[in-house]
């Protein structure tokens, strides 16, 4: 998936259309191997063709601010699917909250002097 990714991020600028196969298929394997994305990345790649949104090349950005109503809105320029991510003082994100974390494993050193 990482391999992937960056080659997906390495074909933004050049050939739009490869690095939305290779995001597509970066998701594909990560729904196979039953593996989550960190939010941050996957915000990254297109829903719906899977290219790598870049704000230069392949996104356009447009930040929109009211009084009540906040949101980034990310259009695609490759196919057209434009997302909103809103912007509320009392969303979290599940991997930030303390309980998404099931079970904490420590690894000590093993003592090698007996
Ligand atoms: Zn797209």
């Amino acid at each position: 998936m990482n391999y992937l990714y960056q080659a997906s991020a390495l074909m933004s600028d050049t050939c739009p259309q490869l690095s939305a196969a290779y995001g597509k298929l970066a998701k594909s394997i990560g729904k196979k191997a039953v593996l989550r994305m960190e939010p941050a990345i996957k915000r990254t790649l297109c829903v719906r063709c899977g290219v790598l949104l870049n704000p230069v090349t392949t996104a356009d950005i447009h930040d929109f601010r009211h009084k009540q109503l906040c949101y980034v809105q990310v259009t695609c320029k490759l196919c057209g699917y434009s997302k909103r991510f809103y912007n509320s003082k009392n969303h979290q994100l599940w991997l930030d909250n303390p309980s998404s974390v099931v079970e904490r494993i420590e690894f000590e050193p093993s003592s090698s002097s007996s």
